[in-house]
């Protein structure tokens, strides 16, 4: 059984405490590979060797720098296939998905900002005849990146491509429950010629390596991505260290389904939003809001449609829905239907474990779930599910939709759809949350700012906003 193993000062090498543990293969339920149990002598040990690059790399031309990650991103490509049945094995995700959004992505990220960078740009303020600023924008030093299962090498590259990009080096986490591309990428990482300590990927459980990335006295970033829980325990810890934090938490966005709405495309793209990765992007629309004129109809079709989504094998083409990561999540999937159910929700589609036969019997599937019934105050409607489950709930007007939607703890995304020009940036302003989709769902720019307001956290990535978090300003006052 192969053994992952942490990349530390540009080697592949165990862990420090010489002990494993269990890596799933969500599908059939069984074990696949071992992961190494880091501690925090791992982290110590990234941190020297980050410590050790620094200096060089800090101040490597950007052109170099960014060439080193272009190459680095030119691996993923050449090996993109392969990645993506890795991420499709260790996830649960449909194979088509990791081929067409996952690794691609991954690559992206590191080709957007390994070019980003070499464009960053700061700011000089002149005072008449009294003295100019001009504002330096240095790497920080040691980033500690900490980063979710749901979109495994897509959201470990989206930060650890920034802050290599600005000149920092970084202790990188990937989730304990889906580690194994951020292994293959250590492995790229070598071949591909990325000095050694400038990226350290050390592997193994949240709460102790995780915890040992937060308390590290001379990790002075952190950026994470992950439940709003675990987000409050970094802060509780990185806080009063003065830590620099970037904080992507979950969300429990809300689909606003406005009556004047271009219909086919809302239902094809409904569809997506809801169920996409088994409904575990922290962007699916899990609360549907529906004018009531349309609500019959769009229960209809979007029932319809929702009973034709194939729950299968990740790895074969006509899987729609794949296996949810591990059998934790889907108990606690299953035990919000129940919930739901005693909440006084009606399961109008699904709300099932589903049992496949041959290799993936012992698989972990969820039936994709449609509830309605419940109003916005039930706890199926304020708190995240992350699964294969929409909730259905009728609005009259726009006043009512906003408040529905802006009755959670939560603001990261919303979606609008409308044929209304003056609605579209009434609602759009009223919206709390850090990312609206007008008649589209998850379009995105790297270019623009992504993340959300309330218990969704803290800060933003994307495009110069990252670049601009992975820097330290400067001001420089010359008087003339
Ligand atoms: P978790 O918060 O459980 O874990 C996220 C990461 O934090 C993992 O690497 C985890 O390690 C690590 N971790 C766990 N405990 C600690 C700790 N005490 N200190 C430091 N690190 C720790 O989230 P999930 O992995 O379950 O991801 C799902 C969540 O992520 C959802 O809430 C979702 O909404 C959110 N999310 C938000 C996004 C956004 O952009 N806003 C995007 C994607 C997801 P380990 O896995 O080893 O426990």
């Amino acid at each position: 059984m192969e053994k992952l193993q942490n990349y530390i000062g540009g080697k592949l090498i165990p862990p420090h405490s010489g002990e494993y543990f269990n890596n799933y293969e969500p599908a059939k339920g069984a074990v696949y590979s071992l992961i190494p149990d880091s501690d925090e002598n791992d982290i110590d040990a990234a941190v020297i060797a980050a410590k050790k690059a620094f200096p060089e790399w800090s101040v490597m031309p950007k052109q170099k720098r960014s060439n080193l990650l272009l190459k680095l991103a030119d691996f993923i490509l050449k090996n993109a296939d392969q990645i993506a049945k890795e991420e499709s094995i260790d996830n649960g995700k449909p194979l088509k998905l990791a081929k067409q959004v996952d690794i691609p992505r991954a690559e992206s990220n590191i080709r957007f900002f390994a070019t980003a960078i070499l464009h960053f740009e700061s700011e000089s303020h002149s005072m008449e005849n009294t003295a100019i600023n001009y504002t330096l924008r240095e790497p920080i030093g040691i980033v500690g990146a900490i980063s979710p299962w749901n979109l495994p090498l897509y959201l470990f590259t989206w930060k650890i491509a920034p802050a290599l990009a600005a000149g920092n080096c970084v202790v990188a986490k990937p989730s304990e429950i889906t580690p194994f591309t951020a292994y293959t990428l250590s492995k790229l990482c070598i071949e591909a010629g990325i000095p050694e300590g400038v990226l350290n990927i050390v592997h193994g459980h949240g709460k102790k390596v995780g915890e040992a990335i937060s308390k590290h006295p001379e990790i002075k970033v952190i950026s994470f991505t992950g439940g709003t829980e675990t987000g409050a325990r970094i802060a509780s810890i990185a806080a009063p260290m003065f830590k620099k934090l970037s904080l992507e938490l979950g969300g429990k966005n809300a689909n606003i389904i406005f009556d004047d709405c271009d219909f086919d495309e809302m239902i094809k793209v409904t569809i997506r939003s809801s169920f996409a990765n088994q409904g575990q992007i922290c962007l699916c629309g899990s609360r549907i809001l529906i004018q009531r004129g349309l609500y019959k109809k769009f229960k209809e079709e979007f029932v319809k449609q929702t009973r034709k989504l194939t729950v299968g094998n990740p790895l074969l083409e006509s899987t729609k829905i794949g296996a949810v990561v591990s059998e934790a999540h889907m108990n606690k999937i299953l035990s919000y239907i129940d919930i739901a159910k005693s909440e006084g929700g009606k399961i109008i589609v699904g709300g099932n474990r589903v049992y496949l036969n041959g290799e993936n019997m012992e698989g972990w599937f969820v039936e994709p779930t449609i509830i309605e019934g419940l109003d916005n105050t039930c706890r199926t409607n304020q708190e995240e599910i992350f699964g294969p489950v929409v909730t259905l709930q009728p609005f009259d007007t726009e006043e009512e939709a906003i408040a529905i939607a802006n009755g959670t703890q939560y603001g990261l995304s919303s979606t609008v759809w409308t044929n209304d020009v003056k609605r579209t940036h009434n609602i759009a302003q009223k919206l709390h949350a850090g990312i609206v989709w007008i008649n589209c769902w998850l379009v995105r720019d790297l270019r623009t700012p992504f993340g959300g307001t309330k218990n969704s956290g803290v800060g933003r990535e994307g495009g110069f906003e990252a670049l601009r978090f992975f820097t330290e300003a400067k001001n420089v006052c010359i008087q003339l």
